[in-house]
């Protein structure tokens, strides 16, 4: 039998879609990249803004003659469209569809497919030593995770969720009520995967959460993220780690100083701010106000050397005011963020902002905004990359693209650079950076290859 994932959205979501592809291969599937040709067909869904929900459904109902033609393929959905409680209007209004998962759960398709009678030819375990001994390099013996066949071996870089939901309900924001109060994974599960996941080649982590820096919180004297950080960064064989996306009120001293630190533990920090003015954060329910961000973001830099910082941006929130827009623009070209990801406004069911205020920012006024703070991004993020102009970086080679090889460095810069003597993926390449724009650089291999610089190159 063969399985098509179609997924939307965001790591969360290709995380859980790569743990559903494992679990149907427990099961003796196949993937196929054809949703034609496939007997399981599974739509990971986002509905963090009406765009992608939209793309969503239209997908769907792309999909849907497939069942017509065939009653005996099996149509899941997947994901925040679905959430934590009963689906039932889904089910009415998408008949065709056998079986829905909320997100992070891929058991309701495994027990459809168990009731229909699918079961592994083997023990599980036996299964993927088996195949293992003879498509891979990597041993298997107590993998807890075990990666899709097309990605075993082939994978740089995984996502491993260590928290799920949220309970933080900002009053813009749909994913409590799609994904569910916090919950952690102990820890010996988490390491037990990033352990699985490195010895099928895996080189570097991204620990995921909705609040990352909230990791631990919802279990009475808990671990925190610097105790995780400390057991995966002492994982054999791993070679970068990472965590995403931090709440700027959990970003603890403990945590900064555990980052600067391990040494695996790379200088690349995602903080969403989503507005530079106090009144517009007090209506989103943010719980701090710029000047705490400021600040903030003065203590990163000052405990963490050379680090990069990402941020998130929401314009034209319900009342925002051309005057409260421009406090976002002029603190974004205060602090000088390495990345700023920009979304328009759009109103979610359920949530506070949607039922109290209204949408009043015309759509023309907020893709206005959106390209606003592009230009300005692509005008700071040009300035901080063109210092690393001949400067030696460090990247961690991702995959051949075209016919340069591509990876990023420490602090999550996209470098491209030629080399037709080896194979670089999955290696530690020492670049010199001789071109740079604000989404990539460019560079050509040292000569000796040694890095001559300590820690991640990062000059700014
Ligand atoms: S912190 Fe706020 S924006 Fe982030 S997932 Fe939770 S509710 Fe949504």
């Amino acid at each position: 039998m063969k399985y098509h994932i179609t997924t939307y959205g965001c790591q969360m979501n290709t995380a859980d879609s790569q743990r559903l592809a494992s679990e149907l291969e427990k099961l003796g599937l196949c993937a196929t990249p054809d949703a034609e040709a496939a007997d399981v067909v599974v739509l990971n869904t986002c509905v963090v803004r009406q765009g992608p929900e939209d793309k969503a459904i239209s997908r769907l109902m792309q999909l849907k003659p497939l069942k017509t033609k065939n009653p005996d393929v099996i149509f899941g959905v997947m994901g925040c469209l679905v959430g934590v409680r009963e689906p039932k209007a889904l089910r009415e209004k998408f008949p065709f569809v056998d079986t829905f998962l909320p997100p992070s759960d891929p058991s309701a398709l495994v027990k459809l497919l168990q009731q229909r009678g699918v079961q592994a030819e083997t023990g599980r375990e036996d299964y993927w030593l088996e195949r293992d001994a003879t498509e891979t390099r990597y041993a298997l013996q107590d993998a807890d995770f075990i990666l899709p066949a097309h990605e075993r071996g082939q994978l740089v870089s995984a996502h491993v969720p260590i928290i799920f939901g949220c309970n933080h309900v900002c009053t813009f924001c749909v994913i409590p009520y799609r994904r569910g109060a916090e919950r952690s994974r102990s820890l010996g599960e988490i390491a037990a995967h990033a352990r699985s996941l490195v010895a099928q080649g895996v080189e570097e982590i991204t620990l995921l959460g909705q609040i990352v820096d909230r990791y631990g919180y919802d279990i009475p004297d808990g671990p925190r993220l610097p105790d995780l950080l400390r057991i995966i960064h002492d994982i054999d064989g791993l070679e970068r780690l990472r965590f995403l996306t931090s709440h700027p009120n959990y970003l603890s001293d403990e945590l900064l100083d555990t980052i600067a630190e391990l040494p695996k533990v790379c200088e690349h920090i995602e903080v969403p701010i989503q507005a530079g003015d106090d009144e517009v954060l007090r209506r989103m329910k943010r719980g701090y106000t710029v000047d705490d961000y400021r600040a903030l973001i003065e203590k990163i830099r000052a405990r963490v050397p050379n680090v990069s910082i990402a941020t998130d941006i929401i314009v034209g929130f319900p009342g925002e005011t051309e005057k409260q827009f421009q406090g976002t623009h002029d603190l974004l070209q205060e602090l000088k963020l390495d990345v700023a990801h920009v979304a328009m406004y759009s109103p979610r069911p359920n949530t506070a902002s949607a039922s109290r205020f209204p949408d009043d920012v015309p759509h023309a006024e907020k893709e206005r905004r959106r390209i606003a703070i592009d230009d300005l991004q692509s005008e700071v993020v040009g300035a901080i990359n063109a210092k690393f102009l001949g400067q030696p970086v460090e990247v961690l080679v991702e995959e051949k693209h075209k016919t340069r090889w591509k990876g990023r460095t420490r602090n999550n810069k996209l470098v491209f650079f030629e080399d037709d003597t080896r194979e670089w993926k999955g290696q530690l390449a020492h670049v010199k950076i001789y071109w740079t724009g604000p989404w990539s650089m460019l560079g050509t291999l040292e000569a000796h290859n040694a890095l001559t610089v300590s820690g991640n190159g990062s000059v700014h």
